[in-house]
This record gives C-alpha cells, structure tokens and sequence, in this order.
C-alpha cells in the first residue's frame, strides 16, 4: 500500500496540499496529532473541545461571542494562533483562491472557506476520528464513501450502479479507489464510489435501514468536515481521512487526480 503513495506524490491543491515538502503526507498526520493532545491537554474533555472547535470554525465571531467566558474565549485564540502556526504550510493556496474567486461562487461555503476554519477543520477531523473511531468499528453496517477523483485517470472508469452509490469494478490496480476498496472490504466496510448531490437525504434513508450505523468518508478538508457534522446530526457514527489536495473540477478549471493515506485509512480502521 505505501509503495503507491511514495511514487504517486506531488499532488498540489487549489487551496491546500498535506504534502508541503514533497515527502508525503506523513508529515500532516504526525503535526496533527501533536497539535490534538497539546490542545487536549487543556481541555481534556474531548467532546468539549469538538463542540468548540466547531463553533469557532463556524465562520462567525465565535470569539467576539465568548464575552461572559474568558478560560474559553482565551482557549480558543491560543488554539487559532497556534493551528495557523504549524498549518499554515499545508494551506498556502487559499488567499489566492478567495481572491480570485468569482462573485457568482461566493455563495458557495465550501468554495469560500477562510484560512483560518481550514486549520479548525482539520483539527475537527482528528478530534472526530478519536472520539468516534471505536463506535464506527462496532457498528453494524459500516459504509464509506470516496470521491471520483480518486480514480485512475488514464482507463475508462467500469464502475457501475450499486445498491446506494457507484461500485468500483476494480480495472486497475493503479486506482486509488480500488487501492482503498480492497482495503475496506477487509475490514467490512462496503465501499462506494460518491455520485449523490443530496448526501442528507441518503444518509437519512441508510440510517432508517441500518439503524447502527458507521460512515466513513474521504474527501477534502471542508466537505469532510461538513459531512462528518451531517452524521452527528443524524446519529451516525462518523470517520474519514482528508484528500491530499482538492483538485476536482468544482475547484480546478478541470478535475485533476487526487490520493490520499492509505496507510493512514488502515491505521483509522484495524
Ligand atoms: S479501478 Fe474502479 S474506480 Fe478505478 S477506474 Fe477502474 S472501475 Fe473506475
């Protein structure tokens, strides 16, 4: 599994890359960690501290709000100054990005995610995956969701309609969907390959078939980020591993391969 990592890296993103020094995105995941233990040091209570996070990444002045709370206001500014410190090498295209952003896509919340709520959603990731990791492997049917710029480029993608999702047929072995899926499957987690617009909506339908239920999900920063909160919402035990970079075509002028841990994805799930 490591061997494709280390010959398919330099992927660049519009926004953010988790490979900063073309070494992999080993790096990332050890900074991450390290950063999560410090900030839970502080605040060892880690639902506590992801329901803050939260509320800072919100994009609103969630400081500003913490007036009659200063252990918390004071927290979460140690906690911003510090992510934008040690993250700030992995999300060197976003100003850019949100500069040259056309007034028509401003409406989009993905698209016009700051700096600053990238560093908190990366951190929410690592939070979520501790807190919820061990209910996700106990869950009774367990499902993950990849995107479609995962695949191998190069062959025309066999992949057919599956019982939720598009399933991969497995045409090469150079395909990071396919790489993924025989690894999920190992642990009996039934892979798909995202086609739905409407994720709310399929994940309503799948909670009320499989009532205990685990989802994981690979995507970038801000949707993982996004979905993860969809499956709390709805009561489903949520896991995921970010992309490398965000390179599909509703970031880029043309949808560009993108990978992402797989070692990681065995570490989150064995
Ligand atoms: S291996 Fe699967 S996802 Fe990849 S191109 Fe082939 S059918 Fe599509």
């Amino acid at each position: 599994m490591a061997e494709k990592e280390e010959t398919d890296r330099i992927i660049i993103g519009k926004t953010y890359s988790l490979d900063s020094d073309n070494t992999g995105a080993g790096p990332y995941y050890l900074t991450i960690r390290k950063l999560a233990d410090l900030f839970l040091q502080k605040c060892p209570d880690e639902k506590n501290l992801l329901s803050q996070i939260r509320k800072a990444g919100s994009g609103r002045s969630f400081t500003g709000k913490l007036s009659g709370n200063s252990a918390d206001k004071s927290r979460i500014l140690f906690i911003k100054k510090t992510l934008k410190e040690f993250l700030s090498v992995y999300t060197t295209g976003v100003k850019q990005h949100l500069r040259t952003l056309p007034l028509s896509k401003r409406f989009d919340e993905t698209l016009r995610t700051k700096e600053e709520q990238y560093h908190l959603y990366m951190l929410e990731i690592e939070l979520v995956n501790r807190i919820y990791r061990e209910a996700f492997k106990q869950s009774e049917y367990k499902f993950a969701l990849m995107p479609h710029c995962l695949r191998d480029f190069r062959p025309e993608c066999r992949a057919v309609s599956g019982e939720i999702e598009s399933v991969c047929m497995g045409c090469t072995i150079d395909c990071f969907i396919n790489l993924g899926g025989h690894l999920l499957r190992k642990y009996n987690i039934h892979p798909y390959i995202s086609v739905s617009m409407d994720l709310d909506k399929l994940f309503r339908k799948l909670k009320s078939e499989h009532p205990d239920i685990g989802a994981l999900g690979i995507a970038c920063v801000p949707e993982l980020a996004m979905g993860m909160r969809l499956c709390n919402k709805l009561d489903i035990n949520p896991v995921g591993i970010p992309l490398d970079a965000n390179r599909c075509s509703r970031w880029m002028k043309q949808c560009l391969e993108s990978s992402f841990s797989l070692n990681e994805l065995e570490r989150l799930i064995r």
